[in-house]
């Protein structure tokens, strides 16, 4: 079979693409996707009795107009719901509210004093000195005291690598700005200063959780043209040939690969063994979704909170999303039921005994009262994907400046979460216009902004790091890592 755009998985960005082309009035492009269904990370379940769970808690961020418009085509306005993004830290028996160093008064006196003396020092030395890492970074820009209550601890739960193996030129955004003087006036104020309120919202579908935005999406796309249980095995780039598991051939003009790109350079026949050497020096974090349904009224303090970040060791979960405040439709019965999904992080540097992790989830529900002895477990859903997170470590923007325009040049084009590898740039929103992006590239010659303006603007503040002076850097933390 011939197609003249062939896009490798089912996925936001595969979607996105097609999107684009058949908004553009092309009818000739068709979605290999190895799974059973379209959506990828972005998908939802429904389990036995009748919950529904993301695979971890899915907001919609946009950072493009196109992006929103096939939002609003996928579901209409109506079938929306909007929340404020209400977000907590839970250390020390309490919750803090995020953004966690705004809010220091919140801490034990102990740890309040230490975190500020940190954030005291910091202010006031005047080492220029560039961070060569992400945990230099944070001791850098928050002193020790929050480095070592919260940012450290939970960026390794997180991303499962220890921060001093990571970059933190990827956070560019995606952090909650504040300064010495505010946080002291929070003290003395006794203020809460927390980074949600009326203008910090999000929507949410009313029924089908996030899947149900790409399942709509894939059916505007087309049903015909998405080719479910397909597995990509190997592509022939003189050819311009892929076949699959199940032994069929597709030919195609133009291939966009959403798959990982660790598993794409392995498969093209034309790509050396040192490249594809290469590209499996990428790292990444499998993310375990344990979804826990219960019988019962969430404590009082969970009241409209959204999603809660753990740094502590008494629960092996670094973020749980009390998803039955997303949608009512969440649970079987919101009369009588609600519901928790929490996300562990698991790579070979922290494995996880996935034999006990459920058991060990509802436990540290507990010692994070999140449930009470009242409560009834109705429920327990898991779901693990192997590529979760695409980690920013400190190879690899030298590695993708390697292998992806290796693999342009082959005529392959390597886009999506983990085809890109770039976490900076694999939200939804990101992961939808890198599709769309690359068709508009391939059809019109335009610029790719979201991936390759963004990389190789990136790289060359990676390469100019020595020169940054200290007042660019502000003091910072990670908003939702998503
Ligand atoms: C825990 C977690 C929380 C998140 N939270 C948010 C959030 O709050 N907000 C947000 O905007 N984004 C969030 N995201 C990110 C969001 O899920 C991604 O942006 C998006 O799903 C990436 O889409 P993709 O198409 O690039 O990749 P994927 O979803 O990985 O799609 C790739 C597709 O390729 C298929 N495939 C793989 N190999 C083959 C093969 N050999 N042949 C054929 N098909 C193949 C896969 O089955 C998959 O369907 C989160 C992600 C995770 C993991």
């Amino acid at each position: 079979m011939f197609v003249k755009y062939l896009i490798i998985g089912g996925g936001v960005t595969g979607l996105g693409a097609s999107y684009r082309l058949r908004d553009e009035g092309e009818n000739d492009y068709l979605i290999l996707e190895q799974g059973d269904h379209s959506g990828g990370l972005a998908s939802s379940f429904r389990d036995e009795k009748g919950f529904w769970w993301d695979i971890g808690g899915h907001v919609q961020f946009s950072h493009y107009p196109y992006f929103d418009q096939a939002m609003e085509h996928a579901i209409p306005r109506e079938g929306w719901l909007e929340h404020e993004r209400e977000s907590w830290v839970w250390l020390h028996n309490r919750f803090v509210p995020y953004p966690f160093q705004n809010n220091i008064r919140y801490l034990p006196t102990d740890s309040l004093m230490r975190c500020l003396r940190g954030l005291l020092s910091t202010w006031k030395s005047d080492n220029n000195e560039v961070p060569t890492d992400f945990k230099e970074w944070i001791l850098k820009v928050f002193g020790v005291g929050v480095a070592e209550e919260f940012m450290l601890p939970y960026n390794y739960k997180v991303w499962a690598y220890p921060p001093e193996e990571m970059a933190y030129q990827w956070i560019g955004e995606r952090v909650a700005v504040i300064d010495v003087e505010r946080i002291l006036e929070n003290l003395v104020y006794e203020r809460i200063d927390a980074s949600w309120g009326p203008n910090n919202t999000f929507k949410f579908p009313t029924y089908g959780g996030t899947g149900a935005i790409w399942s709509s999406i894939a059916t505007i796309v087309g049903r015909d043209k998405i080719r479910l249980k397909q597995s990509v095995v190997a592509i022939d780039a003189e050819k311009k040939q892929v076949v699959t598991s199940s032994g069929e051939t597709y030919r195609y003009e133009h291939l966009l690969s959403t798959i990982p790109v660790t598993k794409l350079a392995q498969i093209v026949k034309q790509v050396p063994a040192a490249i594809s050497r290469i590209a499996s020096g990428l790292r990444h974090s499998s993310s375990n979704i344990v979804g826990v349904g219960l019988k019962g009224r969430p404590p009082e303090d969970v009241g409209t909170k959204c999603w809660m970040y753990f740094p502590e060791s008494n629960c092996p979960f670094y973020r749980v999303t009390v998803f039955s405040n997303y949608s009512r439709n969440n649970v079987p019965d919101p009369e009588v039921h609600y519901s928790l999904m929490t996300e562990t992080s698991e790579s070979p540097n922290k494995p996880v005994d996935l034999s006990r992790l459920a058991e060990d989830t509802v436990e540290g529900l507990r010692n994070t009262k999140l449930i009470s002895d009242e409560d009834e477990v109705v429920s327990v859903w898991s779901y693990r994907a192997e590529h979760g997170y695409p980690t920013p470590s400190l190879e690899r923007d030298d590695i993708l400046d390697s292998v992806i325009p290796y693999l342009d040049k082959l005529g392959i084009h390597s886009r999506g979460r983990f085809g890109g590898w770039k976490y900076e740039v694999s939200n939804q929103d990101h992961s939808f216009m890198q599709g769309v992006e690359w068709v508009d590239w391939i059809r019109q010659g335009k610029v790719e902004e979201t991936y390759k303006v963004h990389r190789s603007l990136e790289m060359s503040t990676h390469r100019a790091r020595k020169h940054v002076a200290k007042e660019e850097l502000s003091l910072r933390s990670p908003a939702k890592s998503v």
